[in-house]
């Protein structure tokens, strides 16, 4: 498969090209040449087929030759080693949960896809490679984990001093090994600042392979994907296909849903849920994009102004607005409505909304109730435990997940940095 640029100036890149360079020349983004439509086949056995297998089918079109098969299906294992559960919580909506994999949240799949496409690309190549990332809290965590380990790579996360959760904190900086986690006194724009500069030295490029665990990265969004069609595994209603609300902020989740959908997976309608960060629902409602600057709210991990993957969508409907429209809606909620709903679904059913999840319930709630034959799902993005506003909204953020219980009792490690080029210079040049 290749892949082409967005913005149509870039030359084509295979599937190696696309992840290795991340993104292309003209600051587009990559997208398939060919969206793969699923063969009939796929569904003959598919409620019966295991986790992996539906992710080897699903990624092998894009992955084509590059990594031989038997390597692809052993990633797609490693990648989704954990579970995808459907949870009902009321009679017409259900949350797809996503939060049960190393680091509790969804950017585990793309982080343990990319890590492991990335390893295998690397070994062809003589020199190191250093993957650099900039966190406001959750990627940094899915990343550090996704790529602890992995032979050949050192990774750089660069957080903001006292900006990123408790537990957040925890996961960036008790791996060690081949994780440096970089603790810089000043904002997650500055994080962002340093990296960028970084991945533009040529200098330091001439000494060793540098490059981001960016979301825009093919090889974190094709995954993606992949829990869509468990979720229409454990779906009971095989005559209604499902109405999916995405809790979104870059796009990039909602965006890998769609292309499932386009490449044959059933689905009724998209509901792309963002927080007060309402470019793309202003956008539905007046057909014209205003980018903003980003405001700061509970679900910390959507304040996006401007949504990068969104090209992506307009793309995969070839920017034909009345078919986006018929597929996609968008609505903003707002932070009191978000609190308000996870009081709310606390009280009524029990069940513990992180932030981001409750702006997915909310929208998903808000459009069964204008469509009340409709059924659907939200997807649980993080777990509660990660936000520390669960505890004074809702009383309690629930037990302590079994794959987080030992890191409170782990040696933090980080390096303290200004928000200065030269410093991290410094550092990253002691890794080569
Ligand atoms: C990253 C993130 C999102 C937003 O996903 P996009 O793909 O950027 O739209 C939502 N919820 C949580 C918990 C996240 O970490």
């Amino acid at each position: 498969m290749n892949f082409f640029s967005t913005n149509k100036q870039s030359v084509k890149a295979t599937f190696r090209e696309a992840v290795l360079n991340g993104q292309p020349s003209d600051k587009g983004l990559y997208f398939p040449e060919i969206i793969p439509a699923i063969p009939p086949d796929f569904w003959r056995d598919f409620k019966k087929k295991t986790k992996a297998q539906i992710a080897f089918e699903v990624i092998k079109p894009y992955v084509g030759d590059d990594i031989p098969d038997e390597i692809v299906l052993q990633i797609c294992a490693e990648t989704v080693n954990f579970d995808f559960p459907l949870v009902k919580i009321t009679e017409n909506i259900s949350t797809l949960e996503l939060f049960h994999g190393a680091t509790l949240a969804f950017k585990d799949v793309g982080a343990r896809f990319m890590s492991r496409c990335l390893q295998y690309f690397s070994r062809e190549k003589s020199e190191k490679t250093i993957v650099i990332a900039a966190t406001s809290g959750d990627t940094g965590g899915a990343v550090a984990n996704g790529f602890f380990d992995v032979e050949g790579v050192e990774v750089v996360i660069l957080y903001p001093q006292g900006k990123v959760s408790r537990v957040q904190e925890l996961q960036l900086t008790t791996l060690g090994k081949n994780i440096s986690a970089l603790e810089v006194n000043g904002t997650f724009d500055d994080c962002q600042t340093l990296a960028k500069t970084a991945l533009a030295d040529e200098d330091l490029k001439r000494k060793v392979f540098l490059t981001s665990a960016n979301s825009i990265n093919v090889a974190r969004w094709l995954p993606q994907q992949f829990y869509y069609f468990y979720a229409l595994q454990r779906w009971e209603d095989d005559e209604n296909a499902p109405v999916i609300s995405v809790p979104s902020g870059n796009f990039g989740n909602v965006c890998a849903g769609i292309l499932a959908h386009v490449s044959g997976l059933p689905v009724s309608k998209f509901i792309a849920a963002t927080n007060a960060n309402d470019v793309i629902p202003n956008f539905f409602q007046r057909g014209k994009m205003e980018i903003k600057s980003s405001i700061a709210t509970l679900s910390n991990a959507m304040d996006v102004g401007n949504p990068s993957n969104f090209v992506r969508i307009l793309e995969i409907f070839d920017n034909d607005f009345i078919n986006l429209k018929e597929k996609l809606e968008a609505l903003s909620v707002s932070d009191e409505i978000t609190a308000q709903t996870m009081r709310e679904v606390f009280e009524k059913y029990n069940y513990i909304l992180d932030p981001h999840g409750a702006v997915g319930f909310y929208a998903l709630e808000n459009y069964l109730h204008k469509n009340p034959d409709k059924k659907g799902f939200f997807l649980e993005t993080a777990h509660p435990i990660k936000f520390d506003s669960v505890e004074n909204i809702t009383g309690t953020c629930g037990a302590i997940p079994e794959a987080i219980e030992d890191l409170f009792s782990r040696p933090k490690q980080s390096v303290k940095i200004r928000a200065n080029y030269e410093d991290l210079r410094e550092i990253l040049l002691q890794k080569i």
